[in-house]
């Protein structure tokens, strides 16, 4: 579904983008219910209700600026990073606010500190985290070392100190976790990605033949199995079994490499002469299926031909026609038949065998049909 004009406009249409303006929303619905608690909290003269209004605004324009920098930021040439860190430092800077006017209440604020760690163990690399969390503590601990000094009354030394230590303890060490769970996330990932490729290693193993590069046997007895279930009315299948001519004595004369060539040179003359829907298969050593559906014998019979007629000019290098056997050039024989109403597609097979057996016979380089 194509997103609305304005949601375009807002949002953008980067999937990427848009994923990164989700999390601001989520943060932006933290920051609201925050605000939200803190104008409740200052009604009630827990905190005073001036500096709350205060720090509200402020935290309202850190969000309208984050959005702004994470909707544009990839014009104006800011790293995903980047931005979560200028997050991340605002966050902080909340954090130290409200921590100065919240009284009593301070202590609930150190939550916030942990809250920001989290945030950026999805953002930002282990150590950038650690960085930002040493500024987070270096902040909050410069604000309470500041009250301590100028309001001991309310701010009582020894109370601050501890308060202190509990909180660089607790964030060293969530900082610490969150770092092994993105590391194990990383290995998660590219073992992912390891497995990703063994798969499509093992699909192309189970399906393409090493040598030539057309589909093998079990690629080829699913292709017929899933062309036997196709029962379209009046369309007809024709099949063909190739069989390369006197190949034990291009073998023997030059070599199995030589005739590996000659395998791989046929498969590739005989693709090109294939139409979109064709399949070519590498039956048995020198031996080739080929499928043609919805095709008609007659036509079934040119592109045999056709394939013919490319494998009879191959020049294949180290191997050139006056080489060859008794002076022959590459050729192959064909049994060429089309399937008869429903029957299962191995009888097909079968009679396409016979039929290569007769071209063989009748002195091989043509094709018989049945
Ligand atoms: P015909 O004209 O009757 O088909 O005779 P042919 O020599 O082509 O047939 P035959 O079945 O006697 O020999 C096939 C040879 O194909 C025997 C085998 O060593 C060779 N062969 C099978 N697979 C491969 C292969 O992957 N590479 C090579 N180089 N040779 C192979
Ligand atoms: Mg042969
Ligand atoms: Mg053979």
């Amino acid at each position: 579904m194509m997103p609305s004009t304005l949601s375009r406009l807002l949002f953008g249409t980067d999937p990427k983008l848009r994923r990164m303006l989700s999390y601001w929303g989520a943060t932006a619905l933290l920051y609201l219910v925050f605000i939200l608690l803190v104008l409740q909290v200052a009604d009630r003269r827990l905190i005073d209700h001036g500096a709350a209004v205060v720090l509200s605004a402020y935290g309202v324009g850190g969000i309208v600026v984050s959005y702004l920098l994470v909707r544009f930021g990839a014009r104006l040439g800011l790293a995903p990073t980047v931005l979560s860190a200028i997050q991340a430092v605002f966050a902080i800077s909340c954090n130290m606010w409200l921590y100065s006017i919240a009284g009593p209440l301070r202590g609930a604020t150190l939550m916030g500190l942990m809250l920001v760690v989290v945030f950026c163990t999805f953002a930002l690399r282990p150590r950038q985290t650690l960085a930002l969390a040493g500024a987070g503590l270096a902040g909050m601990g410069a604000t309470m070392w500041w009250h301590q000094a100028h309001d001991p009354l309310h701010y009582p030394p020894m109370v601050e100190a501890v308060t202190f230590a509990i909180m660089a303890i607790c964030s060293l060490a969530v900082t610490l976790i969150t770092g092994e769970m993105s590391k194990l996330r990383a290995r998660l990932k590219a073992q992912k990605e390891e497995l990703m490729k063994a798969v499509e290693t093992i699909r192309t193993l189970a399906t393409v033949d090493e040598l030539t590069a057309l589909a093998n046997r079990r690629h080829m007895n699913e292709v017929l199995a899933q062309e036997e279930r196709r029962r379209g009315q009046g369309c007809s299948t024709c099949i063909a079994l190739l069989d390369i001519d006197f190949f034990k004595q291009i073998n023997d004369r030059h070599g199995h490499a030589a005739g590996d060539e000659v395998l791989r040179s046929f498969a590739a003359a005989a693709r090109a002469e294939l139409r979109a829907g064709d399949v070519l298969a590498r039956w048995g050593g020198e031996e080739f299926l080929l499928l043609l559906p919805d095709t008609g014998e007659a036509e079934a019979l040119k592109v045999v031909e056709r394939i013919r007629a490319r494998v009879g000019g191959l020049r294949i290098a180290g191997l050139d026609g006056a080489d060859l056997p008794d002076g022959r050039r590459v050729s192959f024989s064909a049994g060429l038949t089309p399937r008869r109403g429903a029957e299962v597609l191995a009888d097909t097979v079968n009679r396409a065998d016979k039929a290569l057996y007769q071209a063989k016979s009748a002195g091989r380089d043509r094709v018989v049909t049945a």
